[in-house]
């Protein structure tokens, strides 16, 4: 006999996927319609429409990638780079890196600025970087690393790449619904994001949005670009404007259905009011993380309210501490991610996820599990949280 699979019911304060708001999962139950039907057309518009008001853009080439969040870099990266193509990579964190891998994959050549991991991309170093190689085509770097928790200064970074003539490519996964991104004011070229962070859809779909000279460059192109599905010449066949779609791929359908619905949520919610329900969970978070005497790993300047590194505790077991919150509270937090493995707890308070309720869960659940494994840690957590939100 086969078996359905049903899986637990859990709380999720990782790096991604963030909890999933249940009128999402009820869209995706939606019945399946054609991919060319003029009702699913007219779903497809509004789905750009939507986008184009979450980027905070006006670009006509705005739409959701049929994968996820790592389809939309790579789409990025392929369509805008030839081979020989000189690129200038930020790298604060693991999301850098996989730039890079994309930039070499392209045959381009990877000029790096690295950061410390846990600081930002320093805007210095990057200006340095684009005065030693003025023929570098594309400045790209990660607005809201994930795997440390920092943002970095999209604005300034992109407009010192338009200065200096190159097309700016920014990943903005984490940041989407989250914190302010502002594509059209910032001047980007080529923004991709996901769905399963800030705006709390299922995984599996990259929101993606190019500039007027993003997509002069994809038309002007020597060479077609090397991957057949991501060529945003042919997708735009499907997805572009007016007139009639030609069959490129088969959308997922469903899934679309529910990236409407979170994109509807964040319009009621408004992008601003998101913003502001992200920062204040976030501060009530650090507030009781320090009150049981834990301490956070990046600067108060560059945090991210929706994905927050705190350091572990000495004499506390990485592995076993989240290994209880998941049996004993069903609750997930991130690892560290490469050189901060081991070191760092990454708490998500991403999109429906960012909540009070979770907060105090979070606060209250970790308390209990450091206790019990023998870690000292000090009273007062929840009254420090709650404070944050009688304050308000
Ligand atoms: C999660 C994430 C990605 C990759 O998205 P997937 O949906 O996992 O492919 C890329 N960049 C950043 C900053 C991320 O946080």
């Amino acid at each position: 006999m086969a078996t359905s699979f049903h899986p637990p019911q859990r709380t999720l304060m990782g790096p991604g996927p963030s909890d999933v708001n249940p009128r999402i999962l009820e869209a995706l139950s939606r019945p399946t319609i054609g991919h060319l039907d003029p009702a699913f057309i007219a779903l497809m518009d509004d789905v750009k429409a939507k986008l184009q008001y979450v980027f905070k853009t006006s670009n006509l080439l705005t739409l959701p990638i049929s994968a996820p969040g790592s389809a939309g870099m790579e789409a990025c990266f392929v369509n805008l780079l030839s081979c020989g193509d000189k690129v200038i990579v930020c790298q604060n964190g693991v999301f850098g890196g996989r730039m890079r891998e994309n930039v070499e994959r392209c045959g381009a050549q990877a000029i790096m600025v690295e950061d410390e991991w846990g600081t930002p991309v320093s805007v210095d170093k990057a200006a340095e970087a684009i005065l030693q190689h003025p023929d570098a085509v594309a400045l790209c770097f990660v607005h809201a690393e994930t795997s440390t928790g920092v943002r970095s200064d999209a604005k300034t970074l992109c407009a010192m790449a338009r200065d200096a003539g190159m097309l700016s490519i920014v990943d903005t996964v984490t940041s989407l619904a989250g914190i302010d991104v502002a594509v059209d004011e910032w001047g980007a070229d080529a923004v991709y994001s996901g769905t399963q962070k800030c705006l709390s859809c299922v995984p599996g779909l990259s929101p993606v949005t190019f500039s007027e000279r993003a997509v002069q460059r994809i038309q002007q192109r020597q060479h077609k670009v090397q991957s057949w599905f991501l060529d945003m010449n042919l997708v735009m066949g499907y997805w572009g404007g007016e007139g009639k779609r030609a069959y490129h791929h088969t959308a997922p359908i469903n899934t679309l259905y529910a990236l409407h619905e979170s994109l509807c949520i964040v319009e009621e919610e408004g992008l601003e009011a998101s913003w502001a329900r992200h920062q204040l969970h976030h501060r009530a978070l650090v507030a009781g993380l320090e009150a049981m005497g834990l301490s956070m790993r990046v600067e108060a300047e560059y945090r991210l309210p929706q994905l927050n590194t705190v350091n572990i505790p000495e004499g506390a077991d990485d592995a076993a501490v989240r290994q209880a919150l998941l049996s004993d509270y069903s609750l997930e937090i991130g690892a560290g991610l490469g050189s901060l493995a081991g070191k760092v707890w990454r708490i998500g308070l991403m999109g429906h996820a960012a909540s009070r309720k979770n907060v105090l869960l979070c606060l209250h659940a970790l308390d209990s599990v450091l206790r019990a494994q023998g870690v000292a840690v000090q009273s007062g957590a929840i009254d420090a949280a709650n404070e944050v939100y009688h304050a308000i």
